[in-house]
């Protein structure tokens, strides 16, 4: 006898419910494609106790009649496709006519449809699976679904759902990823009969930010530069660097408007961010790409979460270069608050007297020992060198008895800041066009070291010098393959180092920038912090991230006391920096509080 059976269909369901239906979020989302599918321009979800209990969404979209309401609910059943090669040129976010019948078969499912100008409108109440009622339904224009005691059929599943705030929290992500990838929908959430918010429709990605994530974040976003590659379009509102978060929960990617998860994408986004981004934190991210729907797969798993790209090295590409641009411009932008002269109320303006300025600067300074200078970057002059003017601003009127200092560059127009003070021998009081700027010295150190050190390396190397006596160590023989392998590297990078026997080198030269008592230690040191570095990174990254985890052991700390000059002469070259606002480790090296915000908190603008 044949021990292979069909499955009945309401089983068959139940197993694909298990891919489409994960949680309550999952039924969520699928709801709320399915509205918009519909042309909806209202949607309004209420869900109760996580979820589990209750998820009900409500739509203004366009209904349906009685016999595509009972097919709506058969697996495979589907408006949005008709052939495989629609699969091609998916436009809707739908298209796999799977998630209702998953849905209804893991749950307590009540659906009440009504085309516009139809006369009555359908209910349909599911069990389990099973249709156990259908009938006239007198709702309003739209759909309406219901879920109740979602797995109340599947003990197993209901088991791995988490505690009712998780899956709220799951939920609320969902419908934050709706509702920005389409601001021109209304959208109202309520948890447990509370408003958990209400997003009027807006015209703009940005007045849906504001809404949803309020206006403070909306100020520290920049708009991208759309115009990366004619295969892919790229827009969206994406972090100025140094603005970072712990979780991925704001780096939202929209692919054709459907928001999806991609290793892909996330990579390329790190990539464009670079040293703008802190170690270990996540970029905030609003991003739309939208391309050829046949140049993209989204028919990769049930959940239509991930994306295949035809084209992944143009994807990637992109994607790095153009957020590196809107970074790079948006550096262009901010540059210009210290431009433009500090604009103050005459009376504000007397306030740091001459004589005031140089006693906190002169307090920072401790007497009973010498202040390490502020050295820039060190280097033997090499007469080979193109002079680069770039890096040695002409002081204009530079006076630090008189109040405000005009500092000119010789490329740009002047830049117009005032150092207050020093506040804990570590930031940098200021005053610029904007307002109050404070400045972490030890990681503005860092950051021009950095950027002078990579242009360098990418110049013609790191300069060298010779140690007096050349020093030789044993290593284990796997630190002494990475070592035979990143040779030249090494070389580019100023360390002088070769082969003396079996897992045995040789250090000649180090970076004549270091100041190193104990070239062997710092060598294992070397070797330890740059193995961990993750093994795709090319030639030039592996360089650059020696050079960041190596400057910081060498800037400027918290706590050296700088002279005036040291200090005005940090800022100047920190202001000539590609990315002056973030250390090479992506923390911010400055944060600027404006007039509006102090104003603000002094209760004097609402
Ligand atoms: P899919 O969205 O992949 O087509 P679903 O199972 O989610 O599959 O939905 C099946 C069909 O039911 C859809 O193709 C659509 O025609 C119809 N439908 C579902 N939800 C709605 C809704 N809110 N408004 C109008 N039609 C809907
Ligand atoms: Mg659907």
């Amino acid at each position: 006898m044949s021990r292979i059976r069909l499955l009945p269909d309401t089983v068959a369901s139940q197993v694909a419910a298990g891919e489409v239906v994960e949680r309550p979020a999952s039924v969520v989302k699928e709801l709320i494609e399915n509205s918009i599918d519909a042309g909806a321009r209202k949607i309004e979800i209420l869900t109760r106790r996580g979820g589990i209990s209750l998820v009900r969404v409500i739509d203004d979209g366009s209904g349906m009649d009685r016999d595509d309401a009972l097919l709506s609910l058969e697996r495979h059943a589907t408006s949005k496709i008709r052939s495989a090669a629609d699969l091609e040129t998916i436009a809707t976010l739908g298209f796999r006519g799977e998630a209702l019948p998953s849905i209804a078969s893991v749950s307590r499912f009540r659906l009440t449809t009504r085309e516009l100008n139809a006369i009555a409108g359908t209910e349909i109440i599911v069990n389990g699976g099973k249709i156990d009622i259908v009938r006239d339904g007198g709702e309003a224009p739209g759909t309406q679904v219901e879920v109740r005691s979602l797995f109340y059929n599947l003990p197993a599943r209901r088991k791995f759902l988490r505690s009712e705030n998780t899956e709220s929290r799951n939920i609320e992500h969902q419908i934050h990823l709706q509702a920005i990838g389409h601001p021109r929908i209304a959208f109202t959430l309520l948890r447990d009969d509370r408003l958990v918010f209400q997003l009027a429709e807006t015209a703009t990605l940005s007045d849906r930010i504001r809404d949803l994530y309020g206006s403070e974040l909306l100020e520290r976003l920049i708009p991208v530069d759309g115009n990366a590659s004619a295969k892919v379009q790229i827009s969206g509102l994406i972090g100025q660097a140094g603005l970072s978060r712990q979780t991925r929960a704001q780096q939202l990617i929209f692919v054709n408007g459907r928001a999806i998860e991609s290793s892909l994408i996330t990579a390329a986004i790190r990539e464009g961010y670079h040293t703008a981004l802190m170690k270990g934190q996540y970029p905030v991210t609003f991003l739309f790409l939208d391309l050829d729907p046949g140049a993209v797969d989204v028919n990769v798993h049930p959940t239509k979460r991930e994306v295949r790209f035809r084209d992944v090295t143009g994807v990637r590409e992109a994607i790095v270069h153009c957020l590196w641009q809107t970074l790079e411009r948006s550096r262009a932008e901010w540059q210009e608050k210290f431009r433009a002269p500090a604009a103050l109320p005459p009376s504000v303006t007397k306030v740091p007297a001459p004589a005031m300025v140089e006693r906190q600067l002169s307090a920072a300074v401790s007497p009973e020992r010498a202040p390490a200078p502020y050295r820039p970057v060190e280097f033997a002059p090499r007469p080979d060198l193109v002079p680069d003017n770039r890096k040695e601003p002409v002081v204009g009127v530079a006076d630090p008895g008189h109040g405000r200092q005009a500092v000119r560059s010789t490329h740009a127009a002047p830049q117009q800041f005032q150092i207050i003070g020093v506040l804990n021998k570590l930031y940098v009081l200021m005053e610029n066009a904007d307002g109050l700027v404070l400045v972490d010295q030890h990681a503005a150190h860092e950051r021009i070291l950095f950027e002078e050190l990579q242009r360098r390396m990418e110049e013609q190397g790191v300069p060298a010098q010779k140690l007096l006596l050349p020093q030789t160590f044993d290593l284990p023989p796997r630190d002494s393959d990475w070592i035979e392998r990143n040779m030249s590297i090494l070389q580019k990078m100023g360390i002088g180092i070769e082969s003396f026997g079996p897992n045995s080198f040789k250090i000649e030269s180090l970076p004549s920038f270091l100041n190193v008592s104990d070239p062997t230690q710092f060598m294992r040191k070397v070797i330890d912090d740059l193995k961990s570095v993750t093994n795709n990174s090319s030639v030039m990254r592996l360089g650059e991230e020696m050079i960041a985890k190596t400057v910081c052991r060498h800037a400027v700390k918290a706590n050296d006391p700088l002279r005036y000059l040291e200090v005005e002469k940090l800022i100047r070259d920190l202001l000539e920096c590609d990315l002056p606002y973030c250390c090479p480790h992506g923390r911010p090296t400055m944060i600027q509080i404006s007039l509006a915000e102090l104003e603000k908190k002094f209760g004097r603008k609402v």
